[in-house]
């Protein structure tokens, strides 16, 4: 049966506590023989750790190592990142998702610059202060570069934690984060505080998995009180976040000599500074022929040339926190136009984006995951149509 929720004070957390720190040594000891290789897990350098941390939020690892050795090398130093423009360390970001992430990144580099002469700060409050560093990667940065003793509760040490403690308290809830992140405070050991932080990480990521978690694999089962009484698996308690939205586009794919047609999107809200195909939201429409002419006027009216549409029958679906985006695409090839029109201009677009550019590949400018698929979806319809002509 699983218990009651637990309150702040009836969480006993003795069991974890040190002087015995029967518990801390096992789970180090543990680490030190099964921890993944992991390029960042060799360095004690704050720059690559804060790095790998940044990539690693919503990511998984295998995802992240081949983005961070690319952009370890393009920018081994905090300077030369202050120094990169931020169109480039975009394009070394596209594709990782959540990029106010690499922007934040090349503003605290600057700042690093600027106020510590590029060496990052060692002191927690200090880190702290730096755009996009919340308690999390502090904690992580601060432990592991500097031996800080300061916890991290991400989702893998919270699963654990409430295992551990068999905890039926509402995770998503702030007064439950708020006595875990006090609980993983609590049973840091003084000695190696960083490395029994990525224990309780890996822990949480190899072991104790959300779904089916291998106790008869697990370190510190004879702590563990959920292991005991048969809960493990309905833990953590997590009530629903809220409704994904469903948002529909028209994405225009316009190729013209070996060029194509990508704006820019405008500062601030979602794939800000990235480069992608023109696209309209459509607003409670299902009527595609309307959608279809109301995009061929925007368009025309925008480049002011003829075009001639094709629709490609397979939408794109791209998957967000909050919201399942569908792109519709429509192909467009340019029957007569002005010279500004041509492959190579600078053109400007009457539409919500900052500007719009005749790109040669579109991986010469920084765009999103969901771009290279839509230029997938329609290179392909091209292709199918050449062949059975
Ligand atoms: S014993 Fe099982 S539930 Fe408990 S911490 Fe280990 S893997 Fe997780």
């Amino acid at each position: 049966m699983p218990s009651k929720q637990k309150t702040a004070d009836q969480v006993d957390i003795s069991h974890l506590l040190p002087p015995n720190s029967l518990f801390s040594g096992l789970i180090l000891q543990w680490f030190d023989l099964a921890a993944r290789h992991m390029p960042w897990r060799k360095s004690r350098d704050p720059y690559a750790i804060w790095i790998s941390e940044v990539m690693l939020q919503q990511t998984q690892v295998q995802t992240v190592i081949p983005y961070f050795l690319r952009f370890l090398a393009a920018f081994p130093t905090i300077e030369s990142l202050a120094r990169a423009p931020l169109q480039q360390v975009l394009k070394l970001w596209a594709g990782l998702g959540y990029y106010r992430r690499a922007k934040q990144l090349h503003s605290a580099a600057k700042l690093i610059v600027q106020q510590y002469q590029g060496r990052f700060p060692r002191e927690f409050p200090a880190i702290l202060t730096l755009p996009g560093i919340g308690r999390y990667t502090a904690g992580a940065v601060g432990s592991i570069a500097f031996n800080l003793r300061v916890p991290v509760l991400d989702g893998n040490v919270m699963r654990v934690l409430a295992r551990l403690l068999d905890f039926h308290g509402d995770i998503a809830q702030p007064a439950a984060q708020k006595l875990l992140w006090q609980i993983a405070a609590d049973i840091i050991p003084a000695d190696r505080p960083g490395d029994f932080n990525q224990a309780m990480m890996e822990l949480g990521a190899t072991v104790c998995k959300p779904l089916s978690p291998a106790c008869d694999q697990c370190a510190v089962r004879r702590f563990c009180l959920a292991q005991q009484r048969g809960t493990a698996e309905m833990l953590p308690r997590k009530s629903k976040r809220t409704a994904v939205r469903t948002v529909t586009c028209m994405a225009i794919v316009l190729q013209r000599n070996e060029h194509t047609l990508l704006c820019k999107r405008p500062e601030g809200g979602l794939w800000s500074g990235l480069w992608e195909f023109p696209a309209f939201e459509i607003y409670g429409s299902k009527d595609s022929r309307h959608a279809l002419n109301a995009a061929k006027k925007r368009v025309k009216k925008s480049l002011g040339v003829d075009i001639e549409f094709q629709a490609v029958h397979k939408p794109v679906r791209h998957q967000l926190t909050h919201r399942l985006m569908i792109y519709q695409i429509l192909i467009g090839s340019i029957k007569n136009g002005r010279r500004d029109a041509a492959a190579g201009k600078r053109i400007t677009m009457h539409l919500p984006y900052e500007s719009a550019r005749w790109v040669r590949g579109i991986n010469s400018v920084p765009v999103a995951r969901v771009t290279e698929k839509i230029l997938a979806v329609a290179e392909a319809h091209i292709h199918n149509n050449r062949s059975t002509r």
